[in-house]
């Protein structure tokens, strides 16, 4: 066995026999797997193993389609054939209109990846399936790659591939400890003997926990029992003279494909049950849990009644085993959280189907810093602080509960919440609030009209189209006020601050007492990291604010590099204070009653911070405004939150104050052409492409990511940000539909609002830049429609800026 390496990715299932070979084709040879038992022995050996190319966004899609090319080209390889029934095609179900509306979204949206899905009527899918009733059955989502692969070949394919490449993999082989050294490498322990190496990976499964220990982390993952049987040879199958297409139902939850000339029936029971919460036994290897079909009664019913013959058909096998979900239903593929050099593929609930794609992404992140594709859906740092065992478990079963049913765009599931609050939560609550869920926090969404006010879920504009309306009138022509809290906030100090963050934005962020600035910081590639506010405040301390859940990603990203003779010291407040936003054009007025000192445009101009009371309590108040309209950041303590609160109040009385919420606040925001991190300032585009030209200072003499940017910016824009208007009033554009010119795909939206103060359908959208001309013509897929569109000038709200600046 080796002792020293580049790389050791610990545990031999699907996640770690794809990431140990895709290193090796990154460029990565000199690597290491161990595995405690035999390859594949945890939960990869039993998976019903389903290869679908469904996924709720593109990064998800793109890696799927990874998957399914590169199992192709194993299962084809003569040398080790591999069983892979590759386009058997499948269907996803649908009883209501609202699902069949999704399909044609996620039609939309797989498009821009060259993944081809097709919307299908009931009558289709009985054509395509011929073993299904029709009853209660609107239609479905046809995927015509669909299909099921063998997890132990493709192992072993991945495994060999691997080894032919200068990989090795030891069996047996478990890892006992992990030690990370001062310059960050590792040794990783073995009864067999150490491995030094620059790198670890977690791929544990559902024993990644056990792993994580051992590094002093642990990861929101949590297992479930999942069951599936294995019917007697059906007749129907062998009459119809062709595989039987795939099915997954969110109408009775299960799923369902070819077994040999059987049925293997997968299910997602209400009664469903964690797994392995108080420690896993040692000796649980190659091993399943005891089969309970008692507990999948109620949907086993279901799947009866879509195929009769499976009431006439006796049960072969039944396989009850253990399966990883998250606090959000994906997995966490990429660095660990507060560790250097370690990263994990973890949580992986469709493993098998994801795991090629995976593994690739993951070896991209660990080879060269970043993936092809924007992996923040997938990063494990999303969740900051409230990843633990209690939460994760409770949303692995409200998760595996509704396994096939998506979120739609306005849902916030509600097991396990409230779970980060602020001392206004509750008050907010009692003046009507809905609240929206960001990194955790409960946020103001919008203000009920009344306690039964339940919009549909929909990808349509909702009931709630006329409260926001309203909230945004009352913003625009007097004042309102909302909380925004989890709002990411460094404290920055040290003697070379300045310096270290003159290198860490590509643009010149000011450094004058009392004044705020905008930047981006652009990773290695010269692509958007973050986008962050740097306020120097009058005493001299310096705040760095970026987008709530950027709290793990951006500590990470700053304190990585800060070198070693650099008097820098980077610490959190995010949990600690708490934004009040008062806007409107009375929102003056308002804080001049609620706080001593002049607050006029001429003594606290646009982008000014300074040290105040509101009330009695203690502020850091910036006018910045998110809504386009003149406004305040007032930063409070937490627990003085609620007295600035009710001074606010009380001051805003004489003006009719009222209270707006964060969808008020995405709508003005597109009406002002501002970017969200991670829906439209992605690492797949530089700040060229993404129009934020005059935040990058080429004649700066050093930032990351410059000489990288250089080149780009040599080889010209591969895609433009764009806002369009759309000529539809009754659908916003999501994330992900398709811009098409000609009937081809030209670009994809990242955000989709309606502009309620300038009457428009407004979306952002990256689109090839010899169309990214106002007035060019386009259509937007919504919901499968081709619906017109036009390329208009970006923040169309007072382009002049004479409202912010009040
Ligand atoms: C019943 C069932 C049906 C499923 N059906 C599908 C499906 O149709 N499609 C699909 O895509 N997915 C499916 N899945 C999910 C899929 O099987 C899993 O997502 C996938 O197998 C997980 O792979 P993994 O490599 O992460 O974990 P595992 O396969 O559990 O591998 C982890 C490995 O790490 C090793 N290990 C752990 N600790 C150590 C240590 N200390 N040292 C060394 N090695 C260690 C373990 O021995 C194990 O081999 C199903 C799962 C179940 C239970």
């Amino acid at each position: 066995m080796k002792s020293q390496t580049k790389a050791v990715v610990i545990g031999g299932g699907i996640a770690g026999c794809s990431a140990l070979y895709h290193l090796t084709q990154e460029g990565w040879t000199d690597v290491v797997l161990v595995e405690r038992d035999e390859l594949t022995s945890g939960t990869t050996w039993h998976s019903a193993a389903q290869v679908t190319n469904f996924g709720m966004n593109q990064t998800m899609v793109g890696l799927k389609t990874h998957s399914i090319n590169l199992y192709k080209e194993l299962a084809e390889d003569p040398d080790y054939l591999i069983t892979y029934h590759h386009a058997d095609g499948g269907i996803r179900l649908a009883n209501t209109e609202a699902q069949m509306e999704a399909y044609r979204h996620f039609v939309s949206m797989a498009r821009g990846m060259d993944v081809h899905f097709e919307v299908i009527d009931a009558e289709e899918c009985a054509r395509r399936h011929p073993l299904i009733s029709t009853d209660n059955l609107l239609g479905g989502l046809w995927d015509p790659l669909d299909g099921d692969i063998d997890p132990a070949q493709l192992c072993q394919a991945l495994a060999r591939r691997a080894r032919k490449a200068g990989a090795e993999v030891y069996r047996n082989t478990p890892v006992t400890g992990l030690t990370q050294h001062k310059d960050d490498t590792w040794t990783v322990h073995t009864p067999k003997g150490d491995i030094d190496c620059e790198v670890v990976i977690n791929a544990g499964g559902y024993r990644v926990n056990e792993v994580a220990e051992m590094m002093g982390v642990h990861h929101p993952v949590a297992s479930m029992e999942h069951q599936y049987f294995v019917t007697e040879p059906i007749q129907g199958i062998v009459d119809a003279g062709h595989r039987m297409p795939l099915l997954r139902c969110p109408i009775s939850d299960y799923y369902c494909r070819q077994e040999r000339d059987g049925l293997l029936v997968g299910f997602y029971e209400q009664d469903c049950k964690t797994w392995g919460m108080d420690g896993i036994d040692p000796n649980f290897t190659n091993a399943l849990c005891p089969d309970d079909l008692d507990r999948v009664t109620d949907v086993l019913e279901g799947a009866f009644a879509r195929m009769p013959a499976l009431m006439e058909t006796g049960i072969h096998t039944i396989v009850n085993g253990p399966i990883t979900y998250t606090i959000d239903g994906a997995p966490l593929v990429g660095p660990v959280p507060g560790k250097r050099n370690a990263f994990c593929i973890i949580g992986l609930r469709a493993g098998l189907g994801e795991g090629g794609g995976h593994g690739w992404l993951l070896a991209q992140q660990v080879v060269h810093g970043e993936a092809c594709y924007d992996t923040w859906c997938l990063d494990p740092r999303r969740f900051t602080g409230h990843g633990n065992v209690e939460l994760t478990a409770l949303k692995a079963i409200e998760d595996y509960q509704n396994e096939f049913r998506f979120h739609f765009p306005q849902e916030h599931r509600p097991v396990g919440r409230p779970i980060k609050t602020t001392p206004l939560t509750p008050v907010l609550a009692a003046e009507g609030a809905e609240f929206t869920v960001v990194n955790g926090w409960e946020r103001v969404d919008y203000i009920k009209p009344d306690p039964d006010f339940h919009p549909s879920l929909t990808f349509r504009f909702d009931e709630a189209f006329d409260v926001i309306a309203a909230e945004i009138a009352n913003v625009a022509g007097n004042v309102g006020l909302t909380e925004v809290n989890g709002f990411n906030r460094f404290e920055i100090s040290g003697t070379d601050a300045r310096s270290f963050l003159d290198r860490m934005f590509c643009g010149r962020v000011t450094d004058k007492p009392g004044r705020v600035g905008l930047g981006y910081l652009l990773n290695h590639h010269g692509m958007i990291k973050s986008e962050a506010t740097v306020a120097n405040l009058p005493d001299g301390r310096i705040w760095y604010g970026s987008a709530a859940g950027a709290e793990g990603h951006d500590m990470d990203w700053l304190s990585q590099h800060v070198g070693a003779e650099e008097d820098v010291h980077i610490r959190s407040l995010t949990n600690e204070h708490t934004i009040l936003v008062l806007a409107g054009p009375n929102s003056r007025d308002v804080l001049s009653k609620a706080s001593r000192g002049d607050w006029s445009a001429g003594a606290f101009p646009w982008l000014s911070v300074r040290h105040a009371f509101i009330g009695i309590a203690p502020a850091v108040v910036m006018s910045v405004s998110f809504s386009g309209e003149l406004a305040y950041e007032i930063h409070v303590p937490n627990n003085q939150l609620y007295a600035a609160y009710l001074a606010l109040r009380a001051a805003g009385e004489e003006h009719g104050l009222q209270l707006f919420g964060a969808r008020a606040v995405e709508s003005m925001r597109m009406e002002k052409g501002y970017l969200h991190w991670k829906a439209d300032l992605l690492t797949e585009f530089d700040p060229f492409e993404t129009g934020l030209s005059r935040f990058v200072k080429m004649d700066k003499q050093e930032f990351i990511g410059k000489q990288a940017l250089a080149a780009r910016q040599n080889n010209g824009a591969q895609k433009k940000l764009v806002t369009l208007e759309l000529e539809s009033t009754d659908a916003p554009a999501h994330g992900g539909a398709s811009v098409m010119v000609g009937g081809k795909v030209v670009g994809t939206v990242t955000s989709g609002d309606w502009g309620h103060r300038i009457g428009k359908n407004l979306a952002y959208a990256f689109i090839d830049p010899g169309l990214s001309d106002i007035g060019t013509k386009a259509e937007v897929d919504v919901l499968g429609d081709l619906v017109a569109a036009s390329v208009i000038t970006s923040g169309p709200y007072d382009p002049a800026y004479e409202r912010v600046k009040g």
